[in-house]
């Protein structure tokens, strides 16, 4: 393997674009959350929480209809259009266009839902961060990945990337695997883990934020708003990628002499976000 390319402050200083004065949210990106079924409704609610927070201007969540009162409650901001299924998501129809789409927290796998995901690959037209249940679902149906556009981001665990590239039998061989993939499809391929590297084709990049409080329920869901709202902001994906990874783990180093390793939990990755910024 060749040595990966370090993730620096300074570089993330000269990829972070200012907020101007004058702008308004119609200018700082509408983003789109497709998220959570019966059961996992918290995953969709701290995906958009976490875009929110993340500097976007105006964030939609698409979920199944168990999940409307719920994200109204917990987060006024946000817009919520439903499934007409009550417990998982079976058609994604969306009237709105919308710079950047993160789907796949809490989705589940429901043939429904697997439809869905075909249905929305073929019309979609935005920026598109894939995470979770959407990438085992491509995993199942490899041919899809023929829909995914270029420059698509895909965030897996270990688990989601051996089911998406297969097993590997040395860290060598899991990057190869990872490389040709990415160069195979034209992705960037977010390999999270500690640390997490972006794969772009043939360049490694490794994170040099983040700890182990991140190994938390919910904390990828988090990392999905924060890529997405990043791409809707009008961040090329090969930099949105950098920002997000780097970003998602700062939030953990700052939190982390307050909360320690075991209490530190996804919402303080959204409570930090600000302070990350900073
Ligand atoms: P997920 O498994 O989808 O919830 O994603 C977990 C997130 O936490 C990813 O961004 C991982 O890189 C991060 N993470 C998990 N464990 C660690 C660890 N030990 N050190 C640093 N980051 C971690
Ligand atoms: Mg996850």
């Amino acid at each position: 393997m060749k040595d990966p390319f370090l993730i620096t402050k300074e570089e993330i200083l000269q990829l972070y674009k200012p907020v101007n004065p004058n702008t308004h949210k119609g200018l700082q990106g509408h983003a789109v959350i497709i998220a959570g079924s019966y059961g996992k409704i918290g995953a969709a609610v701290l995906a958009s929480k976490s875009c929110l927070k993340t500097g976007c201007g105006l964030v939609t969540t698409f979920t199944s209809k168990c999940g409307y009162q719920i994200l109204q409650i917990s987060i006024p901001e946000v817009m919520v259009i439903t499934d007409e299924n009550t417990n998982f998501i079976t058609h994604i129809h969306l009237p709105l266009t919308p710079q950047a789409i993160g789907i796949g927290p809490g989705i589940g796998k429901e043939l429904g839902t697997q439809k869905a995901l075909f249905e929305f690959l073929r019309i979609n037209k935005a920026l598109l961060v894939l995470d979770a249940d959407a990438l085992n679902i491509l995993s199942e149906n490899q041919s899809w990945l023929e829909l995914v556009p270029e420059n698509t981001i895909l965030t897996p665990h270990p688990k989601e990337l051996e089911r998406l590239i297969g097993k590997w039998n040395s860290e060598s061989e899991k990057f190869q695997k990872t490389i040709a993939f990415s160069e195979k499809y034209k992705v960037i391929i977010v390999m999270k883990g500690a640390p997490t590297y972006i794969i772009n084709q043939s360049k490694i990049y490794e994170n040099t934020t983040g700890n182990a409080a991140l190994a938390t329920a919910g904390s990828g869901d988090a990392l999905t708003g924060i890529l997405t709202s990043l791409l809707a902001q009008g961040y090329e994906p090969k930099y949105a990628a950098k920002l997000g990874v780097f970003l998602h783990g700062l939030t953990a180093d700052i939190a982390l002499p307050k909360t320690g390793y075991q209490s530190f939990t996804a919402s303080d990755i959204i409570k930090n976000l600000g302070k990350a910024f900073l």
